[in-house]
């Protein structure tokens, strides 16, 4: 017997139109592009968001065609957001951060027809445009007096592109399963694949992310996305915080420590979601000035794992909470965010940290298993590690014109991560797949040596990859960056680290860089100082 309810299709347009209705007063604040701070409203993106949807359908645009932003977290991408998606359309954010030949591949691959860049991109858009196959038309985010020196032939500006078009707009209701957006993987292995999220997805992840277990968005809070819009949708915040009515701040292009610290003093923000390399430029301003931005509670690291050292700088250093949390791009990306149990409020900070080093705990939405190399489950015991896989409605099933299957025979996604989990829901990933050490027959974790290596006070940031060895076959060398003159030896790291973890995880070797090269997401580029210490050899 079926049930006796709406079927009414959970579609992205409902967001911002229930934010419209009952928050159009609420700010939405822009550093914009062009320099100074802009303010939207709710109200008012959702009015530009009509306005834009109907320019779009004027210019041609079908259901279904793809539409690239190349921009960073600003008012006007929220309108492209809402207005491309709306419409039937599909809002590709390209990472702007991209090397010419990736943003290439992935225009061209996505077959995007239009390209919404800002403005401090044009040179880079002017590069690739001969390159690409499917762009029609250029649409530089600004208005008419700030219109970039170079950019593509026939570039028109974003405010001429919808000051013609209507302020109404009836918003076509179709099939929740229909596509809505798109962000490619970083690329890091193979090509870049398309994850293609659907209306449905993105709504039921904008809905978990507002529990308050998860990122327990409140009316009262005024959120920053310091975690880019071209990089999974900001973590889904520009979709949540419309159901919470909360307020947005949205940084633009200055990501840096001051501008940051600047920014959330002044506009009151209360909460900030990035990666951990973002939190330690601000940290070092907080640290320099003595204080934190005046109204900040809280901050949520995902995107690479948190350490100790970063969560004490925050908590203990300037009372500020922190929220580990893990996801991917397949994953829309909320996986797992860390909550404590109240079982554990009672215990010492000692004990409680490394419960808040793990990378959270299972919200409803999000099923995960570990299993070995033959698929067989292993247990939840908070011990034994294995191969993370996870299955849910905002997973991805298939990659864009992959044209076949991203799932094991039984439907599950392999993360590629490999993790714990323990009976309460936490997980705690020991490494990549493709980066954990194996010596001899023992498993080191990468990331377990780098969050304890980031503890010693004379060391900034730490990578660790596996070089070769003649009997272990592989063993640890780990890379760092000073955090000023001092630069210990091998042997006083190596006795720092000994208190901390296993013996056999200690580090054969140690280097020194000025700095790690880091990828378009601000994460680690491993692969790349695989390459540099090619054919380094310990023992
Ligand atoms: P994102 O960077 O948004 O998480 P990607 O798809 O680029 O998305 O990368 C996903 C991978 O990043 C995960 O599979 C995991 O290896 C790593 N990652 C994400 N969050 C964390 C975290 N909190 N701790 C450790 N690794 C993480």
């Amino acid at each position: 017997m079926q049930g006796l309810m709406m079927n009414t299709p959970l579609l992205i347009t409902s967001l911002i139109q229930f934010a419209a209705q009952y928050h159009s007063d609420t700010p939405i604040v822009t550093r914009s592009t062009e320099g100074p701070v802009r303010r939207s409203s709710y109200g008012e993106i959702f009015a530009r968001a009509q306005r834009l949807a109907n320019a779009l359908i004027d210019y041609g645009i079908k259901p279904g065609d793809r539409i690239a932003t190349v921009a960073w977290n600003t008012d006007r991408h929220i309108e492209l957001y809402y207005a491309i998606s709306g419409i039937g359309a599909i809002c590709h954010t390209v990472n702007l951060r991209l090397a010419d030949e990736e943003l290439i591949y992935i225009l061209n691959h996505a077959e995007d027809r239009l390209v919404f860049f800002d403005t401090d991109m044009a040179e880079i858009v002017a590069r690739v445009q001969p390159h690409t196959k499917s762009v029609e038309r250029f649409i530089a985010m600004s208005d008419a007096a700030h219109q970039p020196e170079v950019a593509p032939a026939d570039t028109v500006d974003y405010e001429s592109f919808i000051a013609a078009a209507s302020e109404h707009h009836d918003w076509a209701v179709f099939d929740e399963n229909t596509a809505a957006s798109m962000c490619y993987t970083s690329g890091t292995t193979g090509d870049p694949k398309g994850v293609l999220y659907s209306h449905r997805a993105t709504v039921l992840h904008a809905m978990a992310s507002c529990y308050a277990s998860t990122l327990n968005l409140r009316t009262e809070d005024v959120v920053l996305p310091v975690v880019p819009m071209f990089h999974v949708n900001a973590w889904g915040i520009p979709y949540s915080a419309p159901i919470a009515g909360t307020p947005l701040v949205m940084p633009g292009p200055k990501l840096d420590g001051q501008s940051l610290f600047e920014l959330m003093d002044a506009e009151g923000v209360t909460m900030a979601l990035g990666v951990p390399t973002v939190w330690m430029n601000l940290l070092d301003h907080m640290d320099k000035l003595g204080r934190k931005p005046a109204a900040l509670e809280s901050v949520v690291i995902g995107g690479a794992a948190a350490s100790e050292a970063i969560i004490d700088r925050f908590e203990l250093d300037h009372g500020v909470t922190v929220n580990h949390a893990w996801g991917m791009t397949e994953m829309s990306p909320l996986g797992v965010v860390n909550t404590l149990k109240p079982k554990f409020h009672g215990l010492s900070r000692d004990q409680q940290m490394p419960i808040k080093l793990k990378q959270g705990r299972a919200i409803y939405g999000v099923d995960m298993c570990i299993v070995d190399d033959d698929g067989q489950e292993l247990p939840r015991d908070g011990m034994t590690s294995g191969r993370l896989l996870v299955k849910g409605p905002w997973i991805v099933s298939e990659y864009f014109k992959a044209g076949e299957s991203a799932l094991t025979p039984d439907g599950w996604f392999d993360t590629g991560d490999i993790a714990t989990l323990d009976a309460d829901g936490y997980m705690l990933i020991t490494d990549r797949a493709k980066d954990i050490i194996k010596s001899g027959g023992e498993w080191i974790s990468s990331v377990g040596l780098e969050n304890a290596a980031v503890g010693h006070p004379a060391i900034k940031q730490a990578a660790v990859i596996g070089v070769a060895h003649p009997k272990w076959l592989e063993r640890p060398l780990l890379v760092c960056v000073p955090a000023g003159d001092e630069r210990p030896d091998l042997d006083e790291i190596r006795s720092y680290l000994a208190e901390k973890v296993p013996k056999l995880w200690l580090p054969d070797a140690l280097e020194w860089l000025d700095s790690l090269p880091l990828g378009a997401t601000g994460k680690v580029l491993k692969a790349d100082l695989r390459d540099r210490f090619a054919g380094y050899t310990v023992g």
